[in-house]
């Protein structure tokens, strides 16, 4: 029998892949997304078109902070595991709306924890951390006993922050938690204010791109079907307690880079525009994902160059529906 499970950000990128792995294997899904306008909302209605038509599948439009949106969803309570993504997402935003993303990314996990303890205290929380815990680094992987008390951003430091609070969860209530630190996901649907999304969109547009630095940052990109993997195994782990692993492909890949790689799979040149580095960035991500692969079983398949292969093959026929439309009307 399938499993039920709560996933919040159900209808962002991440959640969203999840979601049609879940459904695709008989769980009973429930979802709690406010579609903020973070980006343009209407992405995320087409991420779910295909959720809606499946019974299993019961989406709650409202916000992680609400008591009425989170009564409604623990309706459908006790669930075996909740996959908690929903989450202000962007670093640079942060920098300007740091309460705003401390409300929802701590306030909002609490109060998801409460519900979680109080409904469904056997479920397994799985947390969606980030690999900008890590801060700045210099050139040698990034392991789970690091040191994580330097963050960069205000985003950075809510999702150290939201780790805490689910060891503090786990401490009091014996809540079963595994945080995952994804590294820079990337494949369709990622989101448009995300660097391969932008610079694909406008050198197949023929428009200039603002390179930060002298492109030799360098992102350990994973594609995102690999993450949604290493999320399923996270939550039907037998795994017992608390516990922090790192969700990457432990191949960093240059800025510059990544640059011509979309250049090659999109036919165009990019016209190239240097800017100074920005506040919050960090120069380097580099995951060390060996506890990831000996105790979640977690092995990424995905190539980066097959990603963004992938990515823009989605980007283009996207692209085509758009045009079509447009054409019609
Ligand atoms: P996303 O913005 O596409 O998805 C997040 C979803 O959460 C959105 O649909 C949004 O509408 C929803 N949401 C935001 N605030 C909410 C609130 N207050 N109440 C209810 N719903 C709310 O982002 P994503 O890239 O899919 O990221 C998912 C998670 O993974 C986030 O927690 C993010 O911090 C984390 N993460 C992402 C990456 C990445 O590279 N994409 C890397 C590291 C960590």
């Amino acid at each position: 029998m399938g499993k039920r499970v709560l996933v919040t950000g159900g209808a962002g990128f991440i959640g969203s892949h999840l979601i049609d792995k879940l459904l695709a294997q008989g769980d009973d899904v429930t979802v709690l997304d406010n579609f903020n306008d973070y980006y343009d909302p209407s992405n995320k209605r087409i991420n779910i078109q295909e959720h809606l038509k499946n019974k299993n599948y019961r989406i709650v439009e409202g916000d992680l902070r609400d008591d009425a949106s989170l009564d409604k969803v623990f309706q459908s309570a006790p669930f075996d595991s909740v996959v908690h993504l929903a989450a202000m997402a962007g670093v640079r935003p942060s920098l300007t709306q740091a309460a705003y993303y401390m409300d929802v990314n701590l306030n909002g996990t609490q109060k998801l924890i409460d519900r979680i303890t109080n409904s469904s205290p056997m479920a397994r929380l799985v947390f969606g951390s980030s690999s900008s815990v890590y801060g700045s680094r210099e050139c040698e992987n990034f392991k789970e006993s690091d040191r994580v008390d330097r963050p960069l951003s205000p985003y950075a430091a809510s999702k150290v922050a939201g780790e805490l609070i689910c060891y503090s969860a786990h401490h009091t209530t014996g809540l079963q938690v595994i945080c995952l630190r994804f590294f820079t996901v990337f494949g369709p649907r990622q989101r448009p204010d995300l660097a391969i999304h932008k610079f694909c969109e406008l050198i197949s547009e023929g428009k200039p791109i603002e390179v930060f630095g002298d492109g030799t940052t360098r992102r350990d990109y994973t594609f995102v079907g690999d993450i949604t993997d290493g999320i399923m195994s996270a939550m039907t782990s037998e795994l017992p307690g608390y516990d922090i692993y790192n969700l990457g492909r432990s191949e960093p890949v240059g800025l510059t880079e990544m640059i011509e790689c979309l250049e090659k799979h999109l036919g165009k040149k990019a016209q190239i525009v240097r800017m100074p580095m920005q506040m919050g960035d960090v120069p380097f991500t580099f995951a060390s994902i060996d506890k990831a692969k000996q105790y979640l079983k977690y092995e990424p398949k995905v190539s980066f160059d097959e990603g963004v292969r992938r990515f823009v093959e989605w980007h283009l026929s996207r692209k085509k529906v758009a045009s079509q439309v447009e054409i019609r009307a």
